[in-house]
Parts: C-alpha cells; sequence; structure tokens
C-alpha cells in the first residue's frame, strides 16, 4: 500500500444531517451534559468543545496504490473510499454515527414495499408474465426477477470497468441536481470522474478479464467455470438501450461492496434502488461471495437507514467484529455509539487478543453483553490517561510532541497510545524498524530511529489508523 500522510479533517460539511441536528452526540451522557463542554478539557484530544462543531469529522488518507485485499480489510476495519481517498470518521466527535453494514442472502426478508417494487420491476421489462413461472397464492418468489431480466428483450444490465464515458456523465449530473439539490455549475466531469471512476487499485484489477466481465453476465452467473472477479465495476442499467442507471461497485475477495448508485429521476416509479440492491444480494450468492457491503448506515438519517430493510450486520469499530442489526438496533438509537462489551475484553479501540478469543476479524458474533461505550468513552479519565501516555512517549521515545499529534488521542477503532508504548517496550517496534518513505522524488528506507521526533510521531499515526500488519509492506509519502 502506498499512502500520503494521515489527515484529520474536522469542520467539513455533513451530508448526512446537513448540519442541523440538535443531539449530535455520540453518549447519553454528552447529551446530558451541558452542551458537552468541559468533558475531557480542550486542546488535549479529548471530547472537549469539538462536540459543539456539529459537523463531520473524519480520518482520512490519499491512496495512490492498494490491492483489493488491503481494501477488504479495511473495510472491515470501517475505512471507506471515495475514489482514491480513504477515510472513516470520528465516531465519537462526528455528529453523525457512520457504522460498517453488510448482509447477504441469509439475512434477507423481502417487505412488503420491496415486494411490490419487484412485482412492478417485473412488470415493466417483462409485459408478457406468462413467460414467467406462475405466481404461487401467499408465497413470494424472488427468483421471479432474476427470470424477467433473462427474458426481458428491453432491459439489460451491463457490467464494465468504472470509466468515464459522457453518457454516465449526463445520467450523473441530472441525478445529483434531481435527488440531491446539488448546484449543476458544480457538476464536472473532473468531480464526477474522481469521485466515481478513479480507484487506488492496481492496472489488472482495475480493469479486469473478458472472462470476468463475461462471467458477470445474468446468464453465466451459474457457470462453474467461473473465475471471480476482483475490482471496480460500473453495473450499467439500459431499458430500450438507454441508460437508466449506474451501480457502482467494488467486487472484493470476501463481498461486493456498493459505492454508490445513480438513477434516471424520470424512472423513479421502478425503485431501481431497490431493485439494484436485490440483484446484488443474488449476485453475491450465485458468484459465491460471502458478503454483500452496503457501505455506510445511519441509524437516524432517513436517506442512510433504508438499508436496514437488507437486513444484515454492523462493524463495531473496536472490535472489528460483526453484530447482527437486530441485535445492536437498541443500542443505535438517537445515532448513539455502540461499543460491544465482553467484560474484561474490550478496550479503548484495542486490538483484540484474536486468537485467544478464538475469533478473526470481521467475525460475526451473536452473545451480546452490553454496550459499554458509555464505560470505555463517557468518564474523563481515559482522555487524561491519554494525555498521560502521548507525554510518556515523547518522554521515553521521543515520540511527537504531545500536541503534535494528528490523531486524537482517544477515539474508537484507532490503536491506543497505551499499546503503542506497550510495543515499544517490548521491541515489537524499535529503532531498528524498517521503514519506506516516498520523498524527493523516489522510494527510500529509514530506520524509525533515525527519523526526526515529528517523523516517529507520523509513523505512529500510520500505525493507530492502519494497523501493525499492514504497515510492513506499506510506502508512506511525505510531501
Ligand atoms: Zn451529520
Amino acid at each position: 500500500m502506498i499512502f500520503s500522510a494521515p489527515l484529520y479533517i474536522k469542520d467539513r460539511h455533513c451530508g448526512y444531517c446537513n448540519d442541523t441536528k440538535s443531539d449530535y452526540f455520540a453518549l447519553e451522557s454528552q447529551a446530558k451534559d451541558s452542551n458537552g463542554k468541559s468533558r475531557g478539557g480542550s486542546g488535549d484530544g479529548g471530547v472537549g468543545g469539538e462536540l459543539s462543531t456539529k459537523q463531520s469529522i473524519m480520518v482520512g488518507s490519499s491512496i495512490t496504490s492498494m490491492t483489493c485485499e488491503n481494501y477488504d480489510e479495511l473495510i472491515n476495519q470501517g475505512f471507506r473510499r471515495s475514489g482514491t481517498f480513504l477515510y472513516k470518521s470520528d465516531l465519537l466527535r462526528t455528529c453523525c454515527r457512520l457504522y460498517t453494514i453488510r448482509t447477504n442472502m441469509s439475512y434477507f426478508k423481502p417487505s412488503k414495499k420491496q415486494r411490490k417494487a419487484i412485482n412492478r420491476f417485473i412488470k415493466e421489462i417483462c409485459p408478457d408474465e406468462s413467460q414467467l413461472s406462475p405466481v404461487v397464492k401467499n408465497s413470494f418468489n424472488l427468483d421471479r426477477i432474476l427470470e424477467a431480466q433473462l427474458k426481458s428483450t428491453t432491459f439489460k444490465i451491463k457490467f464494465e470497468p468504472s470509466k468515464f464515458s459522457k453518457e454516465k456523465f449526463q445520467l450523473y449530473k441530472k441525478y445529483q441536481v434531481a435527488v440531491h439539490n446539488d448546484d449543476p455549475s458544480e457538476i464536472t466531469e473532473r468531480s464526477f470522474t474522481r469521485f466515481l471512476c478513479d480507484s487506488p487499485f492496481t492496472g489488472d484489477e482495475k480493469r479486469g478479464t473478458y472472462d470476468q466481465w463475461q462471467s458477470l453476465d445474468i446468464n453465466n452467473w451459474t457457470k462453474e467455470t467461473n473465475e471471480k472477479r476482483i475490482g471496480p465495476t460500473h453495473a450499467c442499467y439500459y431499458l430500450h438501450d438507454k441508460l437508466i442507471a449506474i451501480s457502482v461497485l467494488d467486487f472484493l475477495p470476501s463481498g461486493i461492496s456498493s459505492i454508490y448508485f445513480i438513477w434516471d429521476p424520470d424512472y423513479a416509479h421502478l425503485s431501481l434502488g431497490t431493485i439494484s440492491g436485490i440483484n446484488e444480494l443474488q449476485m453475491s450468492q450465485s458468484l459465491g461471495y460471502d458478503w454483500y457491503y452496503l457501505g455506510y448506515y445511519v441509524e437516524d438519517c432517513v436517506k442512510m437507514n433504508y438499508k436496514a430493510n437488507f437486513g444484515g450486520e454492523i462493524l463495531d469499530v473496536c472490535s472489528e467484529v460483526y453484530y447482527p442489526m437486530e441485535d445492536v438496533k437498541p443500542y443505535l438509537q438517537n445515532g448513539r455509539l455502540f461499543v460491544i462489551g465482553t467484560i474484561g475484553e474490550t478496550k479503548q479501540g484495542s486490538e483484540l487478543d484474536y486468537e485467544a478469543s478464538g475469533r478473526t476479524k470481521g467475525d460475526t458474533v451473536t452473545e451480546l453483553n452490553y454496550n459499554a461505550a458509555e464505560d470505555i468513552f463517557g468518564g474523563v479519565d481515559v482522555y487524561r490517561k491519554a494525555k498521560d501516555e502521548a507525554r510518556q512517549l515523547l518522554s521515553d521515545h521521543d515520540i511527537g510532541r504531545s500536541d503534535e499529534y494528528k490523531l486524537p488521542q482517544v477515539m474508537p477503532g484507532l490503536i491506543p497510545l497505551s499499546k503503542i508504548q506497550q510495543w515499544l517496550d517490548v521491541g515489537i517496534i524499535g529503532d531498528e524498524t524498517s521503514i519506506k518513505i516516498d520523498m524527493f522524488g523516489g522510494v527510500h528506507k529509514f530506520l524509525l530511529g533515525n527519523l526526526n521526533r515529528e517523523g516517529r510521531g507520523f509513523y505512529i499515526d500510520c500505525i493507530r489508523l492502519f494497523g501493525l500488519e499492514k504497515m510492513k509492506n506499506s510506502t508512506m509519502i511525505l510531501q
């Protein structure tokens, strides 16, 4: 992986709540506290006055290159990509909590509304229903939607590389203006390309082979010779040879990840968002992918909480395990932070001892104890302690100045400073740790001990964000 210095981005406009939330707190105690002020003080990376910003707060990094395997692991740590920018939100301080959600057919029970949408869509693309298997009274056959698409003479989905075309851009612009009220003058070919065509993946994964593209055609789903496609794609929906929707997807080793869905407002009656969700769920299953990743779920945002209609499970960024949506839903109410506590195990954003717990990252866990977010992040002690730990790193290892860490001293899903200290103490990280840095137009190897104080602080930030393993084969770009 090649990436640039992690950024902590504050004061960013929030597209989910439009910065209009009255209760934007991660914890009940913050909501009760008068305006959330004074908690943890200010300027120490504590929750402090930052709470009153009511805006989107995230950490991110520009990715020059990574594999789909890298990205697969990262989305299971709570990251998502927008073009080549990789990010995850600061769940403690941002106004809306963005949780990674994934599902598969075992979780999906079509609702009445979804069934209606399916039936409408079938009628549109296959008006002569006598061609399809008969409807059995009081039952719902999901396979009819596939059958209708196979037999339709007017509708087809074409999979292709995530490349720019005028036709796609026109549809994108029409959609953004009509559905998201964007200013037309701000929608440029460049912004469309950066957002939905560019990707950080390497050449082969970007392009795909002829066989791989063929295998994605609905006619070929069940062929056993299928080679699994890996990489980004645009699934283009055509009705009467007119482009009416684009589903922007990443095929990853563990599943199909949905990035964005664009539809023609003239075809709103077809509920194409629902149809594409069902298509992608079915495709995940037919092609042997374990999961369908729907991006972020935001419990208190109508634009985003429709995702719950597909069932599924939600990622706890602190333990990096998933919990069934139905189980954790009570903890998400009012847009609150959830961190499932199994007593004695969950620490602040800690790397779990997966081996001891008999789990691996990305596992689904169904036994719940309680929402430990308040215990872990609610008291001022955790912020004071982290401040002391930052000071200690400075005095023991000359790493960073306590006020110069780019990332907060406490944040769900970041490796805590105490863990870093522990790794330094036992020599998992040390002066001899080798680091690749791209600077002055070339890649150079450095030893951690030879970097200056700020350089070491920067490296520690990268470890806290991406984890130790990922850093072993990565190159950091210093501007
Ligand atoms: Zn918001």
